[in-house]
């Protein structure tokens, strides 16, 4: 016992919620060298700091399975967004978004694939292949916890740029030797984005085959569907199909039914995991606590405009042929693809954020495209078009996607677990989940509308993300896991971002502790850093 102290930190007068489930507990935790040491009724011996708990909840850290902070954390490592509303880990490189591996041949491409996403890195990238980047990651003091995925995007961009055909067997192999490297340098699994180019133009044969060598390492994968509009059944067939032939744990990200005229109907999705449960296929899924999606604007053009990457797509759309084909297509249903304008109507897609370096078009960030339409006085497929070509592709959108009712049938599921999909971009108006998320559903769907007790929501944002994503010993209060904590007020708890003005913190957070040290307290950073990167398989100290 050094110095004779038995604790870093104590924290007393605590309404315990341990994160497996179970209601809460009266109780003191005990911290010491980054660990939890002891939990019970009455701590004997001297704590070197006691945090008052006055009665308030204290759980495990909150833990966001759904990131696209794979630059922002390296960029801004203190990471307040997410740090304040009570995360103290992150899963990084969902939907096929990742920025590690590059080829330097493909590198332009693959930052105008990522930018709209993971927003951009100004400073020299210190990596070229995913292990490289991990040691970037690893060296990089940070304030949360953090595991990656190699993400199929990146993989398919270094060996065959946006090639818009099959993977031949040669460059199969090729993508093959860049997941098991990633997979060896501590991957947790395979992320697919089967909606954006590239990833929409793999087949069966390459999907499975990058899959098995996850597999082979005890890795997930981790799929963004080719739909989730009208085809989200088919789509869903898709990688229950892949993940059965590669036989490898299935994660849908952000479980969703897009369309006004699907609304209301994602019990048969539910219903389908069910089953497939039943038959044996170990599937877990995601959700965000909000009705409305973001994404890069390029992804609600036909998929056939990317093919060729950013590039083309912007030489597509100056060209008065295509541009004519693209104002047809847009305006129809089309078997196996989500037209979103046509399943939600222009004045439910919002432009979140302009990025492109001409940064003209400021003033339309927050609008809808009626609204932008109105502004440019041109009808709405001629202004996307138009905006996309003066900011180089590099748009953000929302989509006011989904319904209420659907949100609470994914959020009452017992397999699902909570991540933001959070955007970490600089714009004033960026969709609110990167900034509330997790206060969101502690307020609105517990607190409020009581879709599910707190004990339940709490699970679904610690142990069950912390199993299912490899953080060993992480995401349940008890003696030898690591000291990865939360205090929060069961009424003050709040988001307090909208979608006028999302970048603002929640209220109801008091301290959040990282590894056994104080990173927040009150909206307030402390100076501490104590994140670390989580390979697959990491042995516990
Ligand atoms: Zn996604």
């Amino acid at each position: 016992m050094g110095g004779g102290r038995m604790y870093d930190y104590k924290f007393i007068n605590a309404r315990i919620v341990d994160g497996t489930g179970n209601p809460w507990f009266r109780g003191e935790i005990g911290v010491k060298d980054g660990k939890i040491v002891s939990v019970s009724k009455n701590l004997e011996g001297e704590s070197l700091h006691v945090i008052d708990a006055e009665h308030q909840i204290v759980c495990p850290g909150f833990i966001d399975v759904h990131t696209h902070d794979d630059l922002a954390v390296i960029s801004n490592p203190d990471h307040e967004p997410k740090l304040f509303q009570g995360v103290t880990s992150e899963v990084l490189a969902n939907c096929g978004f990742g920025c590690a591996p590059v080829n330097k041949l493909t590198r332009k491409q693959l930052l105008q694939y990522i930018s709209p996403v993971l927003g951009t890195y100004s400073r020299e990238w210190g990596w070229k292949s995913f292990k490289e980047y991990v040691s970037v990651l690893s060296e990089r003091s940070t304030s949360m916890n953090l595991v990656s995925q190699v993400a199929h995007g990146a993989v398919r961009i270094a060996v065959m740029g946006f090639e818009s055909r099959p993977a031949t067997s040669q460059e199969i192999e090729e993508m093959k030797a860049l997941v098991e490297e990633a997979m060896q340098a501590g991957a947790i699994g395979l992320s697919l984005g089967l909606l954006y180019a590239p990833g929409c133009y793999a087949d069966r044969a390459e999907l499975i085959a990058l899959s098995k060598v996850a597999a082979r390492y005890g890795g997930i994968l981790n799929c963004h569907m080719r739909a989730e509009g009208d085809s989200l059944l088919e789509s869903m067939n898709e990688v229950f199909d892949i993940a059965e032939a590669a036989e490898i744990p299935l994660h849908i990200s952000h479980l969703k039914l897009i369309g006004v005229n699907n609304w209301g109907k994602i019990h048969h999705a539910l219903e389908w995991i069910e089953s497939k449960k039943a038959q044996g296929l170990d599937v877990t899924c995601d959700i965000y606590t909000y009705t409305a999606g973001s994404s890069t604007l390029m992804s609600i053009l036909p998929s056939w405009v990317s093919e060729g990457g950013v590039e083309k797509a912007l030489m597509r759309l100056s060209n008065p042929k295509q541009r004519a084909k693209i104002k047809n297509d847009m305006g129809r249903s089309v078997k196996g693809w989500d037209n979103f304008v046509e399943m939600l109507g222009w004045d439910r897609v919002v432009v979140s954020a302009v990025n492109g370096e001409a940064n003209t078009n400021k003033a339309i960030e927050g609008m809808n495209f009626l609204e932008i339409a109105e502004h440019r006085k041109q009808e709405p497929v001629e202004c996307l078009m138009d905006l996309l070509l003066e900011e180089q592709g590099c748009v953000t959108m929302i989509l006011h996607q989904m319904s209420e009712e659907d949100v609470k049938a994914v959020l009452r599921s017992d397999y699902s677990m909570i991540g933001s999909d959070g955007l970490p971009l600089s714009s004033e108006k960026i969709h609110p989940r990167h900034f509330g998320t997790f206060p969101r559903l502690l307020s609105k769907y517990v607190r409020d509308e009581k879709v599910m007790p707190l004990q339940q929501a709490i699970r679904k944002m610690t142990s069950f993300s912390a199993q299912r994503f490899g953080f060993k010993r992480r995401g349940i209060v008890q003696e030898g896991y690591f000291a990865d904590l939360v205090v929060f007020n069961e009424q003050e708890i709040r988001d307090r971002a909208t979608f006028e003005k999302p970048r603002q913190y929640p209220d109801g957070i008091k301290y959040v502790m990282v590894n056994g040290r104080l990173v927040a307290r009150h909206n307030h950073k402390t100076a501490e850093r104590p994140g670390v990167f989580v390979p697959l398989q990491y042995k516990c100290c």
